[in-house]
């Protein structure tokens, strides 16, 4: 039945200037839209009238009325250094996640190597990652001198496979890093058992999920540390920035002087006078940031609630098309944060046209789309940390033969998201309205109903 009520491609090819009354006349309404015509006529990509010409909501969100006054005050303090405000994030962050504790760092990625390094995880050890990531929280990995795993997604969530970690499991195994991707929460419960029975360390990269929920528990807060970027881009956006939050205190101690020299900070003293105690760096914040963070976190919660509303919305809407398969989430996610909302292409319901040519197709028609992550379980920094000096030194020599090592790691279903399936809208989109969504989803039926035009036009 569904396959019917898309094929009015003949009929858009008889006049792409079918009017809404004709169109309704003849029965054949558009199936998302009662009424409406904006998905029939030529395709945009082909020179016809685009979806949608209204621009998308800004990002970052900037209001000078109300966010201003902090950020002057503070420049004309002179208090710029790490102080007040810096604390005052940290307190307000970890309260939003029910942590106990809070510390903000440079970045994300810088979070994820504290993290690791304050859990003394480092060469010789391994860590368990998905390969459906951001690149840093491979990095991250790389920078301590262990060795990534990495243990294929699960296509429908996007998310690490749980069923496939144990399987990955070595001697040298000291931690998962679980990433809630595109912020959707990845399979805590699961991943936290598995590690538990294995006793590894977790640390989870939240570096996209700000706020997400998992049975109305924060995700960040289930392994050991929680990670999160404040980056431009991200749902918290400070221009750079990040945070660790644990319950752990001694651990929150130890990463606290890491990133201020190795200085004594908490629990973490020398003897009197001695100085400096653990071996550290410097990763601390500015004021004028945790200013900035500050008026961005009043707006935070509300964004959320709105990006999930649009989300679902939308996924009921694309989910009838055919070739379109929409996010799942785990049955006890009851939050996510949609850093990007996701789904799978599958261009044989679409004539066999390319991702790449739909990809273009929807964003002509008004809508920006894109393809999403690359694969990076192969790409050449892997085998360029192997043939590090460091890493010669740290292992044995099997262990870093690289073809044995690409062997192992090899991830068929993330192979086929990067390459084939994966589409993402971005998040700010998420912040529009019902009629916003609708243009979305109108967007990719169009190209759905032209699907043939397009592909026969585009070869020549
Ligand atoms: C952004 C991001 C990071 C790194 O954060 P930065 O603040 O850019 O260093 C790590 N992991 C994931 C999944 C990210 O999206």
């Amino acid at each position: 039945m569904a396959k019917e009520r898309y094929l009015r491609r003949d009929f858009v090819k008889q006049g792409s200037l079918a009017t809404a009354g004709t169109l309704i006349s003849m029965g054949l309404a558009p199936s998302l839209f009662a009424g409406g015509v904006n998905s029939a006529g030529e395709p945009a990509l082909l020179g016809g009238k685009p979806v949608r010409t209204k621009s998308w909501p800004v990002w970052p969100v900037w209001n000078p009325e109300t966010d201003e006054k902090l950020i002057i005050e503070d420049i004309r303090s002179g208090i710029w250094s790490r102080g007040k405000l810096v604390t005052e994030f940290e307190e307000k962050w970890a309260k939003a996640l029910g942590a106990k504790r809070s510390l903000m760092v440079v970045n994300g990625t810088n979070a994820l190597i504290t993290s690791l390094i304050q859990l003394n995880i480092g060469g010789g050890d391994e860590v368990i990652v998905p390969p459906y990531t951001f690149i840093a929280t491979v990095a991250a990995v790389l920078a301590t001198g262990a060795i990534p795993v990495f243990v294929d997604v699960d296509p429908e969530t996007f998310q690490i496979n749980p069923d496939k970690i144990e399987a990955k499991i070595t001697p040298r195994t000291r931690a998962i890093i679980p990433v809630h991707i595109l912020g959707l929460p990845a399979d805590m419960p699961r991943i936290m058992a598995i590690a538990k029975k294995h006793n590894l360390f977790v640390i989870e990269d939240a570096c996209q999920a700000h706020l997400a929920e998992i049975n109305h528990q924060k995700v960040g807060t289930f392994g050991h540390a929680g990670c999160f970027s404040f980056q431009n881009s991200k749902n918290l956006p400070i221009g750079e920035g990040g945070a660790i939050v644990s319950n752990d205190g001694e651990f929150m101690d130890r990463c606290y002087s890491y990133h201020n020299y190795g200085n004594p900070y908490g629990t973490v003293v020398g003897a009197i006078g001695a100085g400096t105690v653990i071996p550290g760096t410097k990763l601390r914040i500015t004021e004028y940031q945790a200013a900035i963070g500050l008026v961005q976190l009043v707006r935070l919660d509300g964004q959320t609630t709105t990006r999930n509303i649009n989300a679902e919305y939308l996924k009921s809407k694309i989910r009838k098309i055919p070739g379109i398969i929409p996010y799942k989430l785990y049955d006890h996610v009851t939050k996510a944060a949609f850093h990007l909302f996701p789904f799978r292409y599958q261009k044989e319901k679409f004539n066999n046209l390319s991702r790449n040519e739909f990809l273009k197709a929807v964003t002509a028609e008004g809508v920006p789309c894109s393809n999403g992550y690359q694969t990076l379980n192969n790409m050449p920094f892997l085998e360029n940390a192997f043939k590090s000096k460091n890493f010669k030194k740290m292992y044995p020599e099997k262990m870093l033969d690289i073809n044995k090592y690409n062997e192992q790691n090899k991830c068929p279903a993330n192979d086929r998201l990067c390459n084939e399936e994966a589409v993402w809208i971005s998040q700010n989109m998420l912040l529009g309205t019902k009629s916003d969504m609708d243009d979305i989803a109108m967007a990719i039926e169009k190209v759905y109903n032209n699907a043939d035009k397009i592909k026969s036009k585009s070869k020549k």
